[in-house]
């Protein structure tokens, strides 16, 4: 069976899975889901397109097109907010693109477990305005955050500005459901339940499946925690003249233990003198 036919069959049944409107071939929908923030050339975006991208609602409907991938030996790469640096959702070997952005629901806030159940789709924006409005945010914080999706922090296994006050993604995804390339659906965690943080017993599979860059499946469900939103919020700026009194300022106020210090970012701006 050549690719096109490969892809044609695959077509049908992933409409038949999904419905016609959650599987689309034209070229303009392929466009925008080869393309990433990272410094990519440009002019190779074209050189990846995907054939063929799918929405999927659902665990279910992923390890449905997994499986149908398999059947045709056609490669998937799975894709949030594609602002991730490293080109991981650049669909390299085309084939297709499992768009997880309609995966955005809040499943649940549990506010004894102090945590939330999200679908994997949703995107840190949305995620905290909802939390936002019950007094509680989930502190992933990148610089992106407005595109990223949990799925996407799962991906990359990121890096948060505040994260020296309340850990990185690693921290603060308790567990997901994941699907595997086989199409098996396992739970990782810290060894235990969902919402269980510390565990003397059973793998800690977490770590293993946090900054795959998509390559060991996909994650669909996640288990996340939550804080109380700070009362105030104080960002403040200080200059310095050079590298070493920046660098020194913050070293000590790192090590300072203050408790109220949620993170520190340094900007480095060199100016020309012409003169
Ligand atoms: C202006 C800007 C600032 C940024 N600042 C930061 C920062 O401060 N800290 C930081 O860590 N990053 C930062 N980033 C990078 C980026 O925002 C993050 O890496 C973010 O996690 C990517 O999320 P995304 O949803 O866009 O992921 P995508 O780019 O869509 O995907 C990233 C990787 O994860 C995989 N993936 C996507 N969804 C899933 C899933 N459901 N299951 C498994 N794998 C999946 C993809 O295949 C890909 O390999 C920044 C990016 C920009 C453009």
């Amino acid at each position: 069976m050549t690719t096109t036919q490969a892809n044609d069959e695959a077509v049908k049944e992933l409409i038949a899975a999904l419905g016609k409107e959650n599987v689309l071939t034209e070229m303009r929908h392929r466009v925008v889901r080869s393309a990433s923030c990272s410094p990519f050339p440009v002019q190779q975006w074209k050189k990846h397109l995907p054939d063929i991208v799918v929405f999927p609602d659902s665990t279910d409907d992923v390890v449905g097109i997994v499986k149908i991938a398999n059947k045709y030996k056609i490669p998937i790469v799975p894709r949030g907010g594609g602002s991730g640096l490293a080109d991981g959702a650049v669909p390299l070997k085309h084939g297709i693109v499992i768009d997880i952005k309609r995966m955005n629901r809040i499943l649940e806030i549990d506010e004894e477990n102090m945590c939330v159940t999200v679908q994997t789709g949703i995107n840190l924006l949305m995620l905290n305005k909802v939390l936002g409005e019950l007094g509680y945010w989930h502190p992933d914080d990148p610089a992106g955050y407005v595109n990223a999706c949990v799925g996407g922090r799962i991906g990359c296994s990121g890096f948060s500005l505040v994260g020296s006050g309340y850990g990185h993604t690693r921290d603060l995804v308790i567990s997901f459901e994941h699907v595997l390339p086989t199409g098996e659906v396992i739970h990782v965690g810290e060894g235990g339940g969902k919402k269980i943080r510390k565990s003397s017993t059973g793998y800690r599979l977490k770590d293993l499946f946090m900054g795959h860059q998509g390559t060991l499946g996909v994650a669909t469900e996640a288990v996340l925690e939550i804080f109380p939103r700070p009362e105030a919020e104080f960002p403040a700026f200080f200059a310095f003249n050079s590298f070493e009194d920046a660098y020194q300022t913050a070293y000590n106020l790192g090590k300072s233990g203050l408790k109220t210090l949620s993170a520190m970012v340094m900007f480095i701006i060199c100016s020309i003198n012409k003169s």
